[in-house]
């Protein structure tokens, strides 16, 4: 027998009382949101007439270290939380690594995804200041139907505007979210002055996020009782998704293991700011120290080939304007497979964290992230979504590294969801027709060049 456990799971009782906000320990804080109108910060009341009021005052709040998670949230967490951290002794057995390798699993529920995490703590919210529902978009789907779960439990419509070519290729994810409820409107739509504009400046188009942002913020700002939620990229989903931190640390705690490394995905960051939050926490305070990584995909490379400067965080430019690693408001990342991570933009205090050099980032193109999937799916058991996927190639790369070195680092990654959903793009993978895109500087820079002036 293995002294550790393969899997780790806390009692029901260790579930975290309080997020933690990582914002609070850093020196130096993340710029903060400007209105696209006057371009000065932001005022809470603007931005209450988007979103509600107790978020609100999360996204600001960049001193409160802890964030009491109301009881009511809790008690729907303990539907599916806390989830596991596993160690992967069969990847690494196949990797012939001394390296231990570690994965939290959020897979565990139907939205398939760590989703769920926030999506809860924001209808919860919603429906404290008694609205009547919210409005939201979503790309490949998950963010979606998480919500659409979380508005069913507390009594909310949920209205989605789903990206046109998701809503044709994922016709099951639409029907996941018809069966809680939501109401589902593929984006560019005619419903809105934001989809109309786009469909009548390119017919046929196949939507983007940043255009179905738009759709969701003025469908809330036109219906009484209305506000807009987002499921990544805002600092109150970043704490929200600390709660997966916050266990990862007391699991590996009880293990008496400390870790070396902690990789995560990067779409807009939430998952991957919620895992190293506390990780972060320390190395801020000094007391410990951890080499984090950001995996994105070659296709969208804010991270590691974007500007770190305000940009819009819409196509029609109606949210605030976020400082940020970005490639341009108007970047229309190429088809790939991971729709969940396709935003142009990145979380500011990631991007942040990353301009400090406190967090290094990389990329991986997408036929060396199903090579990975299809390895950890079969020693591992599980399925991984392709967005999770680039944090296992990243993982796997390490270990390697240690069977070369001798090291025996312990290497912790976040496995973010299941890729049931995703068996078109692994079919593509399968028959060998995976194509990897990498845009050119040339490309880049024409984004950039429409970057707003701003200093
Ligand atoms: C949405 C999503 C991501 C990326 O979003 P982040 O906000 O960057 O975490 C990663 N993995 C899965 C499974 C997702 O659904």
């Amino acid at each position: 027998m293995n002294t550790i456990p393969y899997k780790t799971y806390l009692h029901e009782t260790e579930l975290p009382e309080a997020w933690y906000n990582v914002r609070a320990d850093m020196k130096k804080k993340p710029a903060p949101l400007l209105d696209p109108t006057t371009l000065k910060p932001v005022e809470s009341s603007a931005l209450e007439k988007v979103f509600c009021k107790e978020l609100v005052d999360q996204e600001l709040d960049d001193t409160s270290p802890y964030i009491a998670i109301p009881g009511e949230i809790r008690d729907f967490y303990r539907m599916f939380r806390p989830s596991p951290l596993i160690r992967a002794y069969f990847l690494e057995k196949a990797l012939g690594t001394p390296a231990e390798i570690y994965y939290k699993f959020e897979g565990n529920n139907t939205s398939g995804s760590h989703k769920l995490n926030s999506a809860v703590a924001q209808a919860y919210y919603a429906k404290a200041q008694g609205l009547k529902g919210v409005t939201t978009e979503t790309g490949a789907g998950q963010w979606g139907t998480a919500l659409s779960m979380a508005c069913q439990f507390f009594g909310l419509d949920c209205h989605v505007y789903m990206v046109k070519c998701s809503y044709e290729q994922k016709p099951h994810r639409r029907e996941v979210m018809r069966t809680y409820g939501a109401d589902v409107t593929p984006s560019p739509s005619m419903t809105t002055e934001a989809g109309r504009r786009i469909n009548e400046a390119h017919p046929g188009a196949t939507g983007s996020l940043g255009c179905a942002i738009s759709e969701a913020v003025e469908a809330a700002m036109n219906r009484e009782g209305y506000r807009y939620v987002l499921g990544s990229v805002l600092n109150q989903v970043l704490l929200h998704q600390s709660i997966i931190g916050l266990e990862t640390k007391t699991a590996l705690d009880k293990l008496g293991v400390k870790a070396d490394i902690v990789i995560g995905c990067a779409g807009g960051g939430s998952n991957l700011g919620g895992l190293i939050s506390p990780f972060m926490g320390e190395k801020l305070r000094g007391e410990n120290d951890y080499r984090f990584i950001a995996v994105e995909p070659a296709s969208c490379p804010s991270l590691t080939r974007g500007r770190y400067a305000y940009d819009y965080c819409d196509t029609g430019r109606v949210c605030p304007l976020m400082k940020m690693y970005t490639l341009g408001h108007d970047y229309m990342p190429s088809a790939s497979h991971a729709g969940g991570l396709r935003y142009h933009g990145m979380s500011s205090t990631l991007s942040e964290l990353l301009d400090q050099g406190l967090m290094e980032a990389t990329s991986v193109t997408q036929t060396q992230v199903f090579e990975a999937a299809r390895m950890f799916a079969r020693t591992e058991g599980i399925l991984p979504a392709p967005e999770s996927a680039h944090a296992i190639r990243v993982a796997m790369d390490e270990a390697v590294k240690c069977r070369e070195s001798g090291e025996k680092k312990k290497i912790v990654f976040g496995l973010t969801g299941t890729g049931y959903f995703d068996m078109f793009a692994y079919g593509k993978f399968n028959d060998g027709e995976m194509k990897d895109y990498i845009p050119s500087d040339a490309e880049l820079e024409e984004s950039f060049r429409k970057l707003p002036k701003i200093d």
